[in-house]
């Protein structure tokens, strides 16, 4: 194998991923498909909303005087539902009955609660007169011409893609899903489905990496289970030319039949670096190859998943266009001890919990590299330096979350 960056530290490691990965292209698609999606260029609104000087509740519009203290009458000439444009302009004297969301009629500057009046015929009685301007929402109180909606590189949540709607906007650029491919490694897996042979396990590694896959806005495509043979592994590589991301787990590591780095290197990948100075996940390797990122992973369950938060998610949110694609840390209080210390840098995988407004990481007993199970709920990475002994309950540490968190 020609030589390659051993051993490196995860920050290296991350900045080496974080330069070697660019971003997707771009595509316009409808808003009601736009939830989640990653907006390519900042979009500027082209009009004033809300369009008109509005009412926020049902009453009655009039002129008020900023002085006049006693009760007064005003006789009530026209009706503006919402919806309607008020044609009549109104007269000092007189009122309209509004309703919410309707226009305010020109000859009103105010609104006053229907439940503050008293209606006489034709005429209402107004007790306690209010200001004017009181119950008018602007023209232009949420959004002046030209304001920023969305900036380029946010992902588009709920209320932003509302905000759009409100503009009247119908399709916006953004950038494309990135495609990851995915296959699993390992001569002893086999699919689900399958009756389970002697010496053989199921693969779940593709199944947890798919969600993740998923969930980070990305779009995975699986291939079938590769055995550990050179050969073969190589052409599965050759099969995933036309993905942007490609990530595979097991053989990772320096067995004999640990066959990845070098399968990378025959497909004509250049290696960033092999191996990182942590656990769980010490044996990933990653490489390129024009503007792919390889991700080799350890089969092992919880470390693959470990590695791709670590590793494999910011370069997905740099593939995605996210402006921010690294992960945020955070002080976190330990909610449980973990005695096994170590010389090595340790990620503990800990159950989040909210507790008199801190962020509680429980980190159980299961750390063992091999567990699933205790990692199903909301849980965070706890960031144990090397060589820091035992990790005491009630102790502050850094963490990085699992899965999404953004601002
Ligand atoms: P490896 O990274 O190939 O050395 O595998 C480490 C451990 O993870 C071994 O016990 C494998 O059997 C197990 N393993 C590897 N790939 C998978 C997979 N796709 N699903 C579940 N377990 C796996
Ligand atoms: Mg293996």
């Amino acid at each position: 194998m020609k030589p390659m960056a051993m051993n490196l530290e995860l920050e290296e490691a991350i900045a080496r991923i974080l330069d070697g990965a660019t971003s997707v292209g771009t595509e316009e698609i409808l808003l009601e498909e736009a939830y989640g999606r990653v907006v390519a260029e900042d979009v500027f609104s082209w009009m004033t909303h809300p369009p008109f000087e509005r009412s926020p509740l049902d009453g009655y519009a009039y002129w008020a005087e900023a002085l006049s203290a006693g009760p007064v009458k005003l006789k009530v000439v026209s009706e503006v539902p919402a919806g309607t444009w008020p044609e009549r302009v109104l007269k000092p004297g007189e009122a309209a009955r509004i309703f919410t969301g309707a226009p305010l009629p020109q000859g009103a500057n105010c609104v006053v609660r229907q439940e503050d009046t008293q209606v006489d015929g034709e005429m209402v009685w107004v007790e306690r007169p209010v200001l004017p301007g009181a119950n008018v929402v602007p023209h232009g109180d949420e959004v002046k011409e030209g304001d920023m909606l969305v900036q380029g590189g946010e992902r588009l949540t709920p209320p932003a893609v509302g905000l759009l709607a409100a503009m009247g906007i119908a399709k916006v650029k953004v950038f494309r899903k990135p495609r990851v491919g995915l296959f699993s490694t390992g001569s002893e897996l086999m699919d689900v489905g399958e009756p389970l042979a002697p010496g053989k396990i199921y693969n779940s590694n593709s199944y947890t990496l798919r969600g993740l896959i998923q969930e980070a806005g990305c779009e995975a495509v699986s291939l079938p289970l590769v055995p550990d043979r050179l050969a073969e592994t190589v052409r599965a590589l050759q099969a995933l030319e036309d993905v942007d991301v490609v990530i595979t787990t097991g053989g990772a590591s320096v067995g004999d039949y640990d066959l990845m780095p070098q399968a990378l290197q025959e497909h004509g990948c250049e290696i960033l670096f092999w191996k990182i100075k942590m656990k769980p996940g010490t044996p990933a390797c990653v490489g390129k190859k024009d503007r792919r990122l390889y991700f080799a992973l350890s089969g092992n369950p919880a470390a693959a998943m470990v590695t791709f938060e670590l590793l494999a998610r910011p370069a997905l949110r740099k593939y995605a266009g996210l402006n921010h694609p690294e992960s945020e840390r955070f002080l976190v209080k330990m909610a449980g001890a973990f005695a096994k210390s170590g010389k090595q840098r340790r990620f503990l995988r800990a159950r989040v919990s909210l507790r008199d407004g801190v962020v509680w990481a429980d980190p159980g007993a299961a750390q063992g590299s091999g567990i699933l199970k205790s990692m199903i709920g909301r849980h965070l990475l706890v960031d144990v330096p090397g060589g820091h002994g035992a990790v005491s309950e009630g102790e502050t540490l850094e963490a990085y979350w699992i899965g999404e968190w953004e601002e």
